[in-house]
């Protein structure tokens, strides 16, 4: 069995499943030529996106196409494209770093993921080989512009009842599409369009390959929108456009799969974005309190500004380590398919199912932490926070839509209890067995198993714990609601925070232990001192969202034994949580920036 084999976690097996620091990949460990990309792609912000911001927010005619044009000069657009294609082929986590690094650009950021992701990856991956021969070069280096058209006006969350018609003529050469989208991100300009419709009375979508100046596409006006103003969104209508037959992607019926599947690697990336993003608000943030003086001080002197600015780093740094640990498990899990025989395309899509519950969560996690840290950034500018001159009013309003697109926040909550229990049923992942032996410890004394020394001693108790929450609640809640588990959204809503907490809470210990291994304790003092605030946090808010479960579904004595075994599993030692975020506030206010 190779080395890739040998390591490789399933997705959502972190619940039943510990890691160690040594198999996951940490940020600290970009190799040079990531670095190169890492920079390049952080000159190009600074240097073609943000003194033009204003202008590509009042959408001047042509500008954001130049922008894409220039990124594509660079190879930007093609990073995800193998080289015989026009790209540069990097594998899936040097893609989601250049995705954060291009993060920061507003609503550039949005034009620039919808080309690359949901624009040419559904045709990457589920093309023919001369579908691609067509048009990926031109999409690789930006000649060819790209939009995905999935949502129409009453079919957006529930993207499967979609009402566009795509009717076979009898001659079996064309296809004849009907119908509208809406919310379509670059459809002012672009060339091509991957269009889901349903052939005849087929109960799933198709998806088919539509080249923009075909007769009978049409466009609304752009959307007058609340953010990411630069990024155009229209609404796009097919009146009787002619597709050839040829142009259908994959098979027919396979539309819904495709898109959902293209989501997934939607999710990670935008948890990739958002996090270039929140360092970006972050920095701002630490420079005007360093600037700003009131009562004779600075404010980044006080304890109120600094405990957000504190909270602002520990919450992006927990995201940061998360999309990186998930990052790599998706690459090790595409080279261990081509280990079996699947062609890289095939591989890359079955390593990114396989690690979709990790996927949802990361959306759901990074879009939050980015609302928080914006949020955050507006009160620490104070009145200059709510002026359009302020940085940071812009990100305030651009931020909003990451909870909305690439699956609402609710959606995706429910993906992540529901991808993991069907995986359960299958018997894919083993959760009864270790959910029936917690039910079995709630009545005898606790067995926390062998817990490493040290440094995290607590954190690593306290995560067991996590885990064993997530297994009472979720597998009482099982067998007690059974089939009308997936009506009792509240508790499904509980369940996802548990898995979402505990999958940042363990990212980010794995991640810390590993750097100590390698700089030692004494230079990790703020690493360490993240990890204990993020633990110390989240034990009240697992504590929470478990009692909140329990309380609505079980009664009497048997909700008393589980709401006592959740107060072991979430006790933690006493901890100075305002040490902690004075020592995190120090040092990135000293260097004047995000740091991490
Ligand atoms: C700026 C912007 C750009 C976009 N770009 C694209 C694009 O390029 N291509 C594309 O195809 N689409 C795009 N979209 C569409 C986007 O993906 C959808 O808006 C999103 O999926 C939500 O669908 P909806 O707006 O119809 O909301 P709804 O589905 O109507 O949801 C409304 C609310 O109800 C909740 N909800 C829905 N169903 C359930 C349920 N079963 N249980 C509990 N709660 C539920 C949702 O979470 C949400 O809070 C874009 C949207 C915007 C605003």
């Amino acid at each position: 069995m190779s080395e890739t084999k040998e390591k490789a976690i399933k997705g959502g097996e972190f619940i039943i499943r510990d890691t160690k620091p040594e198999n996951i990949f940490i940020p600290e460990e970009w190799n040079e030529e990531q670095k190169m990309i890492a920079s390049m792609c952080d000159d190009f912000i600074e240097k073609e996106v943000v003194p033009h911001v204003e202008r590509i927010d009042k959408m001047e005619e042509g500008l954001m196409q130049s922008v894409l044009d220039k990124a594509g000069e660079l190879g930007m657009l093609g990073m995800s494209v193998p080289e015989d294609l026009g790209g540069m082929g990097v594998d899936f986590k040097t893609s989601l770093l250049a995705t954060e690094k291009l993060g920061k650009g507003y609503s550039f950021s949005v034009a620039y993921g919808a080309h690359t992701g949901i624009g040419t990856l559904p045709l990457l991956y589920y093309g023919n080989e001369e579908q691609k021969k067509k048009y990926i070069p031109k999409l690789a280096t930006g000649e060819w512009k790209a939009a995905y058209c999935l949502t129409e006006p009453s079919s957006g969350s529930d993207a499967n009842s979609g009402k566009t018609k795509a009717e076979l003529s009898d001659d079996g050469k064309t296809y004849t599409l009907n119908g509208q989208k809406m919310w379509i991100t670059n459809g002012g300009f672009a060339n091509f369009f991957t269009v889901f419709a349903k052939i005849g009375d087929d109960k799933n979508l198709s998806a088919f390959l539509v080249e923009a100046d075909s007769e009978g596409i049409s466009l609304n006006p752009e959307e007058k929108k609340m953010g990411i103003k630069g990024s155009s969104t229209r609404q796009v209508f097919f009146n009787n456009v002619k597709v050839p037959a040829e142009n259908l992607l994959s098979e027919r019926g396979n539309g819904f799969k495709i898109a959902l599947n293209i989501l997934n690697i939607g999710r990670i990336k935008l948890a990739a974005g958002v996090l270039g993003g929140a360092k970006d608000a972050i920095t701002h943030t630490i420079k005007y309190a360093n600037e700003r003086e009131q009562f004779g001080r600075p404010i980044s002197k006080y304890g109120a500004i600094r405990y957000k600015i504190a909270e602002q780093v520990i919450r992006a740094y927990v995201v940061e380590s998360a999309t990186y640990r998930a990052g790599q498990n998706i690459d090790d899990a595409i080279e261990s398919y081509m280990e079996d025989g699947l062609s890289k395309a095939e591989a890359t899509l079955k390593g990114i199912e396989e690690f979709a519950p990790e996927c949802a969560i990361l959306k759901v996690a990074g879009s939050e932490c980015l609302d928080y840290v914006v949020d955050e950034a507006v009160q620490v500018y104070g009145g200059m926070g709510y002026s359009a001159e302020a940085p940071v009013e812009r990100a305030y309003r651009d931020a909003r839509i990451n909870r909305i697109f690439e699956g609402t926040n609710e959606i995706n909550r429910m993906l992540t209890v529901d991808m993991v229990l069907k995986r359960a049923m299958k018997g894919e992942l083993d959760l009864m067995g270790p959910a029936q032996k917690v039910a079995g410890e709630l009545m005898s004394i606790p067995d926390m198993g062998d817990l490493p020394e040290g440094t995290f001693a607590n954190e690593h108790k306290v995560l067991k714990g996590f885990k064993k929450t997530i297994l009472m609640v979720a597998g009482s809640a099982v067998q007690k609601l059974m089939e009308t588990l997936a009506k009792e959204q509240e508790v499904l809503m509980n369940i996802a925070d548990l898995s979402i907490m505990t999958y940042m809470a363990e990212s980010v210990l794995l991640r810390v232990e590993k750097l100590i291994s390698k700089k030692g304790e004494e230079a990790c003092e703020h690493e360490i001192a993240i990890v204990k605030t993020y633990f110390y946090d989240t034990a009240d808010k697992i504590n929470k969202a478990g009692k909140d479960a329990i309380n609505s579904f079980a009664e009497g004595d048997e909700a008393k034994m589980m709401l006592m075994g959740l107060k072991r599993f979430t006790k933690t030692d006493s901890f100075n949580p305002k040490e902690a975020r004075q020592k995190i506030a120090t040092r990135v206010i000293e260097s004047n920036k995000y740091d991490f």
